[in-house]
């Protein structure tokens, strides 16, 4: 099956009480036995709920994975990967993460003895150097949150395979339509599915995907034991929202490039960050292992380097919405430095170059002509 068929029907069936084209939305906590331990495969929706299960197959199927699971977030879908690390595990991950994950690395997971390294992972020498024998994980995200950076996920994966560690891969921006980690190596795919797999800023979701099934167990086990399971209602909006990901993303695509192209020409723009512009400097990566266009988020930064110019420019955009989150039909722009990065210590978010004239753009799905109408008025 093609990936835009895999979108409607992959893993799916229709419900075998009713022939419902659409599962059902199970809202039930619990599940009729026959006899003590006969079930039909249901016992407490925390362990499993079957539209949870149709959403998770789903997963699987987009990703070319074998097992998925749905989180009650992205970063409970995260928080799940952690709990497979034990006291004096490290952790090698980009040196550019959503604030979110790096939070939740440095608070979180520092207390409990897990070490972090975080390292550009296209300096081969620095992240061999990172490696030890007590690394376990290797965590990436590319395209990055929001300077776009990518990582090379195949060349990565050549390494870990060889060193036995596992393999996270952040596919939130690119989405199973533009790159798919698994068919390059990694171990685990992440999904905040609140974003472009939920696709209608309606939902908060997380996803996991491997092909592994040992490692499925011991992420299903996380899951089930401590909880950040996905409720029926929001597993049934994110399956409806990965019915249209390829079409969605084709526009997104389409839209992102285009106002990429546009703001480069600016100018009142200093820099364009968006991997599908040959001035990137990943394009060569972005190339190889993303297929079929660069996504929806452009972020840019302005020739004053003034803070004041990006304000300027939030407040008066009217068809982007100024606002966190991203990945929906709907166009977003939002001011990393103040916004979604606050979590970042100021030090650390200006050495990594998310400095406080940057814009970041999650390019929605609607005419082209407008958007880059609004931009120009804004701009001015
Ligand atoms: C939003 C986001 C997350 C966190 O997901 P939530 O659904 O908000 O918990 C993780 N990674 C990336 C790249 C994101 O954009």
């Amino acid at each position: 099956m093609k990936f835009n068929t895999k979108t409607i029907h992959g893993g799916q069936q229709h419900d075998p009480a009713t022939g419902a084209v659409m599962p059902p939305v199970y809202q039930t906590s619990t599940f009729a036995q026959s006899s003590p331990g006969v079930h039909k495969g249901y016992e407490y929706s925390r362990a499993a709920n079957p539209t949870r299960t149709a959403l998770e197959n789903a997963l699987a199927s987009i990703e070319n994975g074998t097992k998925g699971l749905a989180f009650s977030s992205g970063l409970a879908a995260t928080d799940a990967v952690m709990k497979l690390l034990k006291p004096g595990d490290e952790v090698v991950a980009m040196d550019d993460l959503y604030g979110g994950t790096y939070r939740m690395f440095t608070k979180v997971y520092t207390e409990y003895g897990i070490k972090f390294h975080f390292v550009d992972m296209n300096n081969e020498d620095k992240f061999r150097a990172a490696l030890n024998e007590n690394t376990k994980l290797v965590w990436v995200e590319t395209p990055t949150n929001p300077l776009m950076k990518l990582a090379d996920i195949e060349a990565i994966a050549k390494i870990t395979k060889e060193k036995k560690i596992l393999f996270a891969v952040d596919n939130t921006f690119a989405t199973p339509y533009l790159q798919k980690p698994l068919d390059l190596g990694a171990d685990i795919v992440m999904h905040s599915a609140t974003k472009y797999l939920g696709g209608h800023s309606d939902v908060i979701a997380g996803a996991l995907v491997v092909k592994d099934d040992n490692l499925f167990e011991k992420l299903h086990f996380a899951q089930f034991a401590t909880g950040g399971t996905l409720g029926p209602n929001d597993s049934y909006l994110v399956l409806r929202g990965i019915k249209t990901l390829h079409l969605r993303m084709e526009r997104h695509c389409f839209n992102g490039q285009k106002v990429a192209e546009y703001l480069e020409k600016h100018p009142k723009v200093k820099q364009v960050y968006y991997p599908g512009l040959k001035s990137h400097p990943f394009f060569d990566i972005a190339k190889k292992q993303m297929e079929g266009g660069f996504g929806g988020m452009v972020s840019f930064s302005f020739k004053s380097g003034a803070k004041a110019d990006a304000v300027s420019f939030l407040e008066k955009v009217k068809v982007f919405t100024l606002a966190e989150s991203l990945g929906g039909v709907e166009s977003l722009a939002n001011h990393p430095a103040t916004m979604t990065h606050a979590s970042i210590p100021e030090a650390k978010r200006l050495e990594s170059g998310i400095t406080d004239d940057l814009v970041r753009l999650s390019v929605g799905v609607e005419d082209i002509d407008d958007l880059i109408a609004d931009i120009e008025q804004a701009l001015g």
